[in-house]
């Protein structure tokens, strides 16, 4: 039976597919593809961790055995039967095989996913007793999973997949289809690890329009849908799905009337991409003549690639902490991170590179062991450059990376989430240890321009002191929401009520640019609004020549810079700020 479930659009398109469900809480468990000749070691490793618990069990059963009633219990002892009758149950073995061999996922993913589904049955289940061993279940599989966290594994990289294209599934049902990805959430480490797979789009049941996890999905360019409530529930793996990344809605079970009427969606999509496509050699100039520079924002060195292809005129946002995070804790070394960023600054040919330094902390933990559950407000709390600060070895080795790095091409140097004056001198005092800590070595590096991101709306409300020390600024409009209006990003049951359009955020945003403009210092945004084709003319008009964005979006907004006149939208621009309820004078502009 058709149904849909509404959702926050995140990433624009259509993608049709069979349903591929993360079972919830579990997004510690790492999930990527292995190869066909991969199967057997990894069923072999469930076999292995199976066996393991089973052993485990045996002996407990014995040290049972060898003591009194009152220590214990019968209960127990009845207990451990269950779970042995668990572990030896057929269903779990064979499913796990089905999913290991069939859809090639990785040992443990296919351990969650056949979980998932015993789980289901057992909610089903009319019988409370019967109802209630789900709970074992879960406990003998979490056995299971902490036996195989200790053993190695002999799967090190997730390869990339051979799967068909979408257009594959309206022709032929029996192929090997697209998939779409349906889980509770997904941590920026998960998403990293898909960033090199197949998913033709996704779903998440949390999430809000700038979570991380819709930013990197925004990168990977595919549909997505964030803030689904229940859509990992209610929709079951092998189901198929359409994912309209457009309308914010996620469609289960399609009849065929939908299904083509999706699938001609789709094809228009293609032809639009195609389009605008052959823009990206066209020079991104206002009607009036002035110049705008469209920059990528990126996650990874590779990114590079996907950024040139865009007509990108340089990186404006390198978000370095995804080359921290999903490592036990273990940040990367000096040279791993020199690595990294100058194959960023290669990979873009010349071009100018903005890398941020470390923004983790919040809703980007380093790993899930250091999910800031101790502290009631992460948003609050040790994030960005506040956590770099408290780390200053840490900070001192990516810092030396970076200046390294610079000798290599044109680099700046851009500080997340500073508030105080405070702040700025120890950061910029820890730059020029850096520096000296290179000298002592003789090791070469190059010059950096150096930037601070406003994203906390007293820094917009201190730009004075910020230019005094800064050769630029970036105006993070993700978090200079979250601030100014107290909404949590991340957090679907407010979303409504994140509003970029809010006077107060557009009154900070065009004071930062004025005032950057006033002193000849640059300025970009580079926060979801900048590659938002409906704020393009009012950052226009508001005197922004620097945007910085997905490269998924840079082609849509030259479209529309192409079309404006920067000159003539100055008068409107303010118009809009000034306004009550700008969104209704920005739609009718
Ligand atoms: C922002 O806050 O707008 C920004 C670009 O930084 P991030 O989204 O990584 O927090
Ligand atoms: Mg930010």
């Amino acid at each position: 039976m058709t149904f849909s479930i509404h959702g926050i659009a995140v990433a624009r398109g259509i993608a049709i597919g069979r349903a591929v469900i993360l079972a919830s809480g579990r997004v510690d468990v790492a999930h990527y593809f292995i190869e066909s000749d991969q199967t057997d070691s990894e069923i072999a490793r469930v076999r292995a961790g199976r066996n393991a618990v089973v052993d485990e069990i045996h002996r407990l059963q014995q040290t049972i055995a060898s003591m009194g009633p009152k220590e214990a219990p019968h209960e127990l002892s009845a207990l451990l039967d269950v779970h042995l009758m668990l572990l030896q149950d057929e269903e779990l073995i064979q499913g796990v095989k089905h999913w290991i061999t069939d859809r090639l996922y990785n040992a443990e993913w296919a351990l969650t996913t056949q979980l998932d589904v015993l789980s289901r049955q057992f909610d089903d289940m009319e019988d409370e007793y019967l109802r209630e061993r789900k709970a074992d279940l879960e406990q003998v599989a979490e056995r299971i999973l902490r036996y195989m966290k200790g053993a190695p594994s002999p799967v090190t990289h997730p390869p990339p997949s051979k799967r068909k294209t979408p257009q594959d599934l309206l022709l032929d049902d029996s192929v090997d289809v697209p998939l779409v990805l349906v889980a509770h959430d997904l941590s920026p480490a998960d998403m990293l690890q898909f960033k090199q797979s197949v998913f033709a789009g996704f779903a998440t049941d949390v999430g809000g329009k700038t979570s991380h996890t819709a930013i990197v999905a925004r990168s990977l360019d595919i549909p997505a849908v964030v803030g689904a409530r229940s859509a990992s529930q209610l929709a079951r793996q092998d189901d198929w799905v359409i994912i309209d990344g457009d309308a914010g809605v996620m469609i289960v079970d399609p009849s065929p009337i939908i299904l083509a009427e999706y699938g001609f969606k789709q094809r228009q999509g293609e032809l639009e991409r195609g389009r605008l496509a052959r823009l990206r050699h066209t020079p991104a100039l206002t009607l009036d003549g002035q110049k705008i520079e469209l920059l990528a924002n990126i996650e990874l060195p590779e990114d590079a690639i996907s950024a040139l292809k865009a007509g990108a005129a340089g990186v404006g946002l390198f978000r370095s902490e995804f080359l921290f995070m999903g490592r036990n804790g273990n940040t990367p070394d000096e040279e791993e991170q020199y690595d990294a960023y100058r194959r960023a600054i290669e990979g873009m040919e010349g071009l100018p590179v903005t890398i941020r330094t470390v923004d983790v902390g919040a809703d980007k933990p380093l790993d899930d062991s250091h999910r800031d559950e101790a502290h009631a407000n992460p948003a609050l709390g040790l994030r960005a450059i506040r956590w770099s600060l408290s780390e200053p070895e840490m900070f001192r080795t990516q810092l030396r990376a970076i200046l390294r790095a610079a000798a290599h091409g044109k680099v700046n140097l851009l500080v997340p989430m500073l508030a105080h004056a405070g702040e700025i001198r120890q950061t910029l005092s820890l730059i020029d240890f850096a520096r000296a800590e290179l000298d002592n070595r003789g090791t070469p590096y190059g010059p950096v321009q150096i930037g601070a991101m406003i994203e906390v709306p007293a820094a917009a409300l201190s730009l004075r002191t910020f230019l005094r020390y800064f050769d630029f600024l970036s105006i993070g409009t993700n978090d200079l929401i979250q601030y100014t209006l107290a909404i949590d990003r991340d957090d679907e049951s407010v979303a409504h009520l994140y509003d970029p359009c809010h006077p107060a955020v557009l009154k900070l945003v065009a004071d930062t640019i004025a005032e950057c403009n006033r002193q000849g210092k640059g300025v970009s945004v580079c926060g979801e609004m900048a590659g938002d084709v409906q704020f393009t003319r009012l950052l226009l008009g508001l005197g922004l020549r620097s945007f910085s964005m997905h490269p998924a979006q840079i082609l849509t907004v030259k479209q529309e810079v192409l079309r404006a006149d920067a000159s003539r939208l100055q008068a409107w621009a303010r118009e809009v700020i000034e306004a009550e309820d700008p969104a209704a004078l920005l739609n009718a502009g």
